[in-house]
Formats: structure tokens, sequence, C-alpha cells
């Protein structure tokens, strides 16, 4: 049995200030118990465990970057009770048993709940569709060939009308790759003073703009993965005004930086889509405070040491993000108590169908829990994920995560 005292509490009705126990899995009661275990939490936010719906855990195929255990330990640090780990693996997630494989691996690690997204192309390769009715059936919800948008424009409607049917999620990494081509960084003045060759925002927004129409003609659920321009945020603000069922995502990293950062020519800040202008950070970062943009989502992209020794126009794809999420948010925008747990856990477990996530903390709950000082400041420097490559290593973070639980154990806690 677990205590949690002093905490302010995240519960249906609201923010109350008590205590909380913890009993087996489930809450017990929000009230002092006769536990074993204590947590102090001294004012802090014990609010659902987080919920994300983008990360890349590597297993299979790129292990030495990162796998399912060392990915899960980073998201219980994180704050994380659940991660949706995206199919660019290798092979790629695009059949039943490469599902279940990745469920029973995140059920060994036992840290948190991993819920495996399915590929919408075989191996990613957009010439035919993934088994979607097998990867359905293994469990899979939110479907995406992440790193890379479905350009076929056929093959995206095929699949959107299966799963409009089934209820599944088609969730975007809108990216034209003709407009995308050879680009390393946002197309702009940053990209021209250095003589590196851009990506310009169009490459994003004309594959929403498509995606768009598409799902006036399917009606399927559509997520857009890593919002990073203003002109996104239109489209999505737009539709969302007609009622079309879209929800969308930003990345901490893209609420922080903008595209001057790349000045540095430091790899780990090189991502898809790349760090845009101050313009669109601050479009992406009141979409987010207004519900324009439902969620924030880490794209979690480990790499390891080795690989990011290279020139910028060399290096790999994306950052890490587990453990500076719930940090980096705060420090970029400010957010209430409830607003932070619906971006970051409720509306995340929703999108996905996780049914025993982001739940507000009640009697009788899930006991998947964070405790969160939304005070603390600190600076990171080391990660418990096997890779470093961090935008926000030596940056000042403001709110910080003491306290992990998932299914009753505690899987994370910062010694006082
Ligand atoms: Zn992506």
């Amino acid at each position: 049995m677990i205590t949690i005292h002093d905490a302010l509490i995240l519960t249906p009705d609201g923010p109350v200030p008590g205590d909380l126990t913890v009993e087996g899995d489930r809450i017990a009661a929000l009230a002092t118990g006769n536990a074993d275990t204590h947590i102090d939490a001294r004012g802090g936010w014990v609010g659902p465990g987080l919920v994300d719906l983008h990360t890349h855990l590597r297993e299979p195929g790129f292990e030495w970057k990162e796998d399912i255990r060392s990915g899960s330990r980073a998201g219980s640090v994180g704050g994380y009770t659940a991660l949706v780990a995206m199919p660019n693996t290798s092979p790629a997630i695009d059949a039943g048993h490469l599902a279940r494989f990745v469920t029973d691996r995140g059920r060994e690690a036992g840290l948190l709940e991993v819920m495996p997204a399915g590929a919408i192309t075989m191996g990613r390769e957009n010439q035919a569709l993934a088994h979607l009715d097998e990867l359905f059936a293994a469990g899979v919800r939110v479907f995406t060939d992440d790193g890379d948008g479905v350009a076929d424009a056929g093959l995206l409607r095929h699949a959107m009308e299966y799963l409009a049917e089934r209820g599944g999620v088609v969730a975007q990494h809108a990216e034209d790759p003709g407009l995308g081509r050879g680009g390393h960084m946002h197309e702009g003045l940053v990209s021209s003073r250095l003589g590196i060759r851009g990506l310009p925002s169009l490459a994003e927004e004309t594959m929403i703009a498509r995606d768009l129409a598409l799902v006036r003609l399917t009606g399927v659920r559509y997520h857009a993965q890593h919002v990073s321009s203003a002109g996104s945020v239109e489209l999505i603000d737009e539709a969302k005004r007609a009622g079309l069922p879209v929800t969308a995502e930003v990345t901490p990293h893209h609420l922080n930086f903008d595209h001057s950062r790349v000045e540095s020519m430091e790899p780990c800040f090189k991502m898809y889509p790349p760090l845009r202008t101050a313009e669109d950070v601050a479009a992406v970062g009141g979409a987010l405070a207004a519900g324009i943009i439902d969620v924030v989502a880490t794209d979690h992209a480990p790499h390891a040491e080795h690989e990011c020794e290279v020139p910028f126009e060399e290096a790999p794809r994306g950052v890490i993000g587990l453990e500076t999420a719930a940090a980096a948010v705060l420090t970029a925008i400010e957010l209430s108590a409830i607003g932070f747990f619906q971006k970051m856990s409720v509306i995340p477990a929703s999108i996905a169908g996780l049914a025993s996530q982001g739940q507000w903390i009640e009697e009788g709950a899930p006991a998947n829990l964070m405790v969160f000082d939304p005070e603390a400041v600190w600076v990171p420097e080391r990660f418990a994920s096997k890779s470093q490559n961090s935008p926000f290593r030596g940056i000042k973070l403001k709110g910080k995560v003491m306290a992990t639980i998932f299914a009753g154990r505690i899987t994370h806690q910062v010694s006082s």
C-alpha cells in the first residue's frame, strides 16, 4: 500500500488538496491509509500518468539506439505510464504478429503500457497496404508510416475507408516527399545564411491539406503528428470548425526552439519536421493553449552518440524527449494543472483508446499516476534512455517529475 501525502490531487471535479492511497493496482481512497510506502508530494500535482502518442522505441531492429525496456525506463522517469510505439522499426510493424511482439515485450518490461502503432503500408514503402485487419485484431488503433508521410493518396484513401469503418485513427507524418527532398532544416533566412538545403513549411501544409480533403470524403479519425507551422495550425483550426474528426500534436522541441538554434550546427537540433521560425513557435504554442492542437507528443527519437558525431547534413533525424517533455512544456507555455494533464494524459489516452490510462483521480480508478512539482527548477544532463541526443541538455527547465506509479507499483521516484 502506498500513500502520497500533501498533494494537489487532480480529481474529476478539479484539483483537491489532500492525501491519496493506492492499494493493489487501484486508487483505494483520497485519504491516508495504513501504508508501508510513503511519498511526500509537498503540494505537487498528482494526476494521471502521462501518455505519449509518439515514441520511437527502436525495437525490433535498432536496439543499439533504444529497446522496449530502456525506452520504458526513460518513459517512467518522464512520468509516463503509457507509450504508443511508432512502427518504423526493422521490420516495420505491418502485420499482426509484429504488433503482438511489441505489446508482449512491453508487458515483460512491465514499467508502463506499450501500445504498438501499425504501419499503413507494407514495409512503410508506399506501395501496398499493410495487414490492417491483422493489426487491428492485435489491438492496434493508431496507424501511421511515421518517419515518412503516405505519399500515395489512393493507398491512403483505402486505408482511411477501412479504418473509418473499424474505428481506427490515421496518424500522419505530413511531409510531401517532393517538396521535402534533400532538406536538412527549415527553408528560410537561417538556411540561406548557412547554405544548407531547406525543407519548406509547405511540405507539411500541402500534405495536411490533401489529407483533410480525404478525411472529408471518408470520415476517418485523423491525427496530425508533430505540427510545426502556423499554416498547418490554420488548416487544422478550419477543419475542426467544419466538424471534421481531426486531432493534432506538437512536440516539446517545437514549442521551445526556432531555426536559429541550427546555427550551432549541433545534430541535436536536427529533426523532421525541422525547427521553424519564431512566428511558427508562437503559433503552435498558442494553438496548444487554445486547444486547436490537442496534445503534446514527444517524438522521442533516440540515436547513439557515434551516429551524431557527423556533420549536420549527415546527422540522423530526431531527438529524445521522454524524460524532459513535462518540464519542457511548462517551460514554454503557461498551463493550469488541469490543462497540463488534459494535454499530456487525458486526451492522448482517449485518442489512442487506452482504457486504463488518462483517468482523473478518484476511488477505484486504475493506479497509473505521476507526481509532479511544477515549481522545481533543474538542468537535464544524463538520461535513462540508451541515447543522449537531447536538445534540452544543459538548459534550465521548470517542473520536475517526482514519482511515477504504474499499475500500483512505483516505477520512478526522485530520492529526497
Ligand atoms: Zn514523424
